[in-house]
């Protein structure tokens, strides 16, 4: 089931007429389709429109669950408050030999160490699922890295294969358009 998409408008038209896409979605938790309805807009904190819920309807003889799908649009991390655009900013700044602190700072506008250490242990857990989605090759360690971070060692490779895979595109966007879920 589709549940990342390219723009908000076109998870505006699929949920405008969702009838005719109905068929496209399931229920997560109770596996129907038949109760589904279109539930309210997602916004960011700047207002700006990102996504849609689904409501498993469990009203008015509605049979469904009462559990609830979420469509966004490829720049929201689902779940997250930073947006994939950041998340690709700071990895390019590490791929530029900045540290950690410096390409968090540079990426969000905000100091904090441990913020980026999360996304690079959840970047590192997804790591193999990229290389097998993308069909990329083992990555080359023959590139000098000037860290001494081990984690970072490992994933700077990788980050400069998928940053090559999608030229001129947002890498962070791509990668979830491509696997469906969230990147971190
Ligand atoms: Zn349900």
């Amino acid at each position: 089931m589709k549940t990342i998409y390219r723009h908000f408008n076109e998870i505006r038209s699929i949920l405008t007429s969702f009838d005719l896409f109905r068929d496209q979605f399931k229920c997560y938790k109770c596996g129907q389709s038949q109760f589904l309805v279109p539930h309210d807009i997602i916004y960011t904190p700047h207002k700006e429109p990102v996504g849609q819920r689904i409501f498993c309807s469990s009203r008015c003889r509605h049979q469904g669950c009462g559990a609830t799908i979420r469509l966004y649009a490829q720049q929201v991390i689902p779940g997250k408050h930073h947006s994939t655009t950041k998340l690709s900013a700071f990895i390019t700044h590490l791929l530029n030999n900045e540290t950690i602190e410096n390409a968090y700072r540079q990426a969000t506008g905000t100091d904090d160490a441990r913020q980026a250490s999360r996304w690079l242990h959840k970047l590192h857990l997804n790591l193999s699922l990229f290389r097998v989605r993308l069909n990329m090759a083992p990555a080359s360690i023959g590139e000098h890295w000037r860290t001494s971070s081990r984690r970072l060692r490992l994933l700077l490779p990788t980050f400069r294969q998928l940053v090559d895979h999608f030229p001129r595109q947002d890498v962070c966007q791509s990668i979830q358009l491509l696997i469906q879920k969230a990147v971190i």
